[in-house]
């Protein structure tokens, strides 16, 4: 016997890691600038490390009360209720459920394009239909609820990107309620944060609080830099709060996850850190870089180098991994995610001898 018929399914490409880089290019794992993954340069919290060594001990049981401790302080920092929180392998593990919570076989999704891959795949798996709002260069790639909603058409989830990778833009909390007013009573907007604590604006999460149709997204492998570790959560309209325990993988967020997670929300001076550098970097970038990019409310940088594939591989034979996106629908374009002070200064350094 054989799987179904996946040929509709795509194959997520991650950016690619730096073992694997300096294996192929005989150069030392430490000699490289990894900016392709929108990862934390200054790597974990060190508190989420401390916790993560102190429970190790303890992994012989399933993660119940850490689990539980977690959804209530995660509550606590957004004002909801811990069953609006919905624990989950990676933010990608959240894309997942909320699919598998709404999606009926054959029911529409609207993502965003150029965009973040994980929606289509996440809503094929979940049988459902992918249609594409576009968010254009030409208009610098702005997020304007009159363009998501003209593309609109009854589809059960749009996805919107705040900040949004890969260009970095944003939409407003009024932006967003518009999109939820303009679309069905049986469409949820479910606006993905993963990139939430490098912007200034507002959390949607308040929304979830007046309507029932907003759901947000929200991650640790981003500015907590617990990417490694796969933590990440929904915060869903209070009337959801059942569904969870219906349609969520036991245990999906480990013991280990969890003890990490409440550790690095008291490590404030680490995520203050990781904030401060990045809003340096995508400046820096933005201002010295010697190719067209776009500013960014995120950990990263879209520019304009003609053949992103040419470019990053280029760039990475110097030592300074970037992504091409190409597999975003952008080609043209490379996404430099914000280093440390050092790293980013090299990564423009070596790119600015190549575009
Ligand atoms: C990184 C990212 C996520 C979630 O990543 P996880 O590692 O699964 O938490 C979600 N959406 C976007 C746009 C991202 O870039």
């Amino acid at each position: 016997m054989q799987p179904r018929d996946l040929s509709n399914h795509t194959a997520y490409e991650a950016g690619r890691g730096i073992e694997e880089v300096a294996r192929e290019l005989g150069l030392d794992p430490e000699s490289l600038v990894k900016l392709s993954s929108n990862e934390n340069p200054f790597g974990p919290a060190p508190k989420a490390v401390e916790a993560i060594r102190r429970h190790a001990p303890s992994v012989h049981s399933y993660p119940k009360s850490s689990a539980a401790d977690l959804r209530e302080r995660l509550a606590g920092e957004f004002a909801v209720d811990a069953g609006q929180v919905w624990l989950a392998n990676g933010g990608d593990g959240a894309l997942d459920y909320l699919a598998r919570a709404t999606l009926r076989p054959g029911d529409g999704v609207l993502v965003p394009t150029p965009g973040f891959a994980y929606y289509a795949m996440s809503a094929r798996y979940h049988h459902g239909v992918v249609n594409e709002y576009p968010l254009r260069k030409s208009e610098g790639f702005e997020q304007s609820p009159e363009a998501i909603l003209e593309a609109y058409a009854g589809e059960r989830i749009v996805y919107l990107t705040t900040p949004h990778n890969p260009t970095g833009s944003e939409i407003s909390l009024t932006g967003i309620k518009a999109v939820a007013e303009g679309t069905d009573e049986e469409t949820l907007v479910l606006v993905d944060e993963a990139y939430g604590e490098f912007s200034g604006s507002p959390s949607a999460v308040a929304l979830t609080e007046e309507r029932d149709d907003v759901a947000v997204l929200r991650t640790f492998s981003k500015a907590y830099g617990l990417a490694g570790l796969r933590l990440g959560y929904a915060i869903v309209p209070g009337e959801w709060a059942d569904a969870y325990a219906r349609i969520n993988t036991p245990f999906a967020a480990s013991e280990i996850a969890c003890r990490a997670g409440l550790a690095a929300l008291d490590d404030e001076a680490h995520v203050e850190k990781t904030v401060e550098t990045a809003a340096w970097a995508r400046e820096y970038v933005y201002e010295t870089l010697a190719c067209p990019s776009w500013e960014s409310a995120g950990n990263f940088v879209l520019c304009e180098v003609g053949d992103g594939g040419d470019v990053a591989a280029a760039a990475q034979r110097e030592g300074v991994i970037v992504r091409d996106t190409t597999s975003f629908g952008l080609p043209g374009c490379i996404r430099i995610t914000c280093g440390t002070r050092e790293g980013t200064k090299r990564a423009v350094e070596v790119l600015n001898g190549l575009v």
